[in-house]
């Protein structure tokens, strides 16, 4: 297949192109603030095989549901509680997707068998276009191959699914740069299912108490049922194995330092690279005290070892606060959970 490259910026008929594919039941790379999507229409079942086919994954792993405007939700959830309506006013458009009891309207490839439904609103301009223009919810998952890091550019879909989709959208780099937060409200508690761009501390402004699952920290193993089952795989992982060391900028950089062998990596700070230079492959994501420009960076530079030859790689990682818990992780799920806590013991 020829993947068609369009171009909304000096094209005026790409949004209308990417919508008559999506109408016809093929899948398109389209970007969104939070990261490029491979989009689908939601309630067609062999459009919706495909985007599983083109990415590799696994059919249990739900897929998220973009609409272009508020009242659409009311298609496509069963039961809209007044959290979800709270939510959706307060941080839609956005990077936020609530799962909510699903409609009959979303088959359950969409759900990945789930009968539950998780809805995103974006606020990317050309993301809202598609949608409106194609007529229908779209099914759109990370724009990558399963595992890999999310695609943040035109090009990262192109690297990984260029030849498998039939289009991609270039609407430049991702202004938020990682997934969408992820919260659930069908139990008797909301829950955050995945941290992103509408931070745990915006969701308890709105909603009070928020429980924080278990997978968010820490590994799950493949035979555990999950509340949210793209959690349970690996992802996001650049091909050497990656070991993050928590603790200060400062700390963390004399540890990395003291390890680095012949074929070493390191994912650090901007204002850290200096402790490693002529050492090791050095890939920066952003300053150590702007964790919103880490979040816009992680992704690319995690892609960016995958064209070195490095045998393995050591991550610094920011505090768990703000957009810092979904940066620290996506860093931790690229290190499969693999943590060296040089904070523990202290007070
Ligand atoms: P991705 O589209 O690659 O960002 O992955 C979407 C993620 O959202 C999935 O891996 C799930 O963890 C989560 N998700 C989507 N829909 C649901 C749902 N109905 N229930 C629970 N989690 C969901
Ligand atoms: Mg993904």
């Amino acid at each position: 297949m020829n993947t068609q490259l369009l171009h909304p910026a000096s094209d005026p008929e790409a949004i209308a192109t990417a919508a008559e594919l999506l109408r016809r039941g093929e899948i398109v790379g389209i970007p969104t603030e939070t990261v490029y999507g491979l989009a689908a229409d939601a309630c067609n079942v062999d459009a919706v095989h495909r985007i599983f086919a083109a990415k590799g994954r696994p059919q249990d792993n739900p897929l998220i549901v973009h609409i272009a405007d508020l009242e659409q939700m009311y298609d496509i959830a069963a039961v809209v509680p007044d959290e979800a309506k709270a939510l959706a006013e307060t941080y839609w458009p956005g990077p936020m997707t609530i799962i909510l009891p699903k409609k009959e309207i979303i088959p359950m490839v969409t759900s990945g068998g789930l009968n539950t439904v998780g809805i995103r609103l974006p606020s990317h301009p050309i993301a809202r276009a598609i949608i409106r223009a194609a007529g229908v919810p779209l099914a759109a998952p990370s724009a990558n191959r399963s595992g890999r890091p999310s695609t943040t550019t035109a090009q990262h879909v192109m690297e990984d699914l260029d030849g498998k989709i039939a289009a991609v959208v270039d609407g430049g780099p991702c202004s938020v740069g990682v997934e969408s937060t992820v919260i659930s409200l069908c139990g008797p508690v909301p829950r955050l299912l995945r941290p992103g761009g509408i931070s745990l501390e915006q969701l308890e402004a709105v909603l009070g108490d928020v429980t924080v699952d278990r997978a968010l920290r820490e590994k799950i193993d493949d035979t555990e049922t999950v509340s949210a089952p793209g959690m349970k795989y690996r992802h996001y992982a650049p091909k050497a194995p990656v070991t993050v060391v928590f603790g200060s900028p400062e700390q963390s950089a004399a540890y990395i330092s003291a390890q680095l062998g012949e074929n070493s990596g390191v994912l650090c700070f901007d204002d850290c690279a200096s402790h490693f230079a002529g050492h090791a492959v050095i890939e920066t994501f952003g300053r150590s005290d702007d964790e919103t420009e880490q979040a816009r960076e992680v992704f690319d530079a995690l892609r960016r070892f995958d064209t070195t030859d490095v045998a393995e790689i050591y991550a610094q990682c920011p505090p768990s606060t703000g957009i810092g818990l979904a940066v620290s992780n996506r860093i931790k799920k690229a290190a499969g959970f693999h943590v060296i806590d040089l904070t523990e013991g202290e007070t």
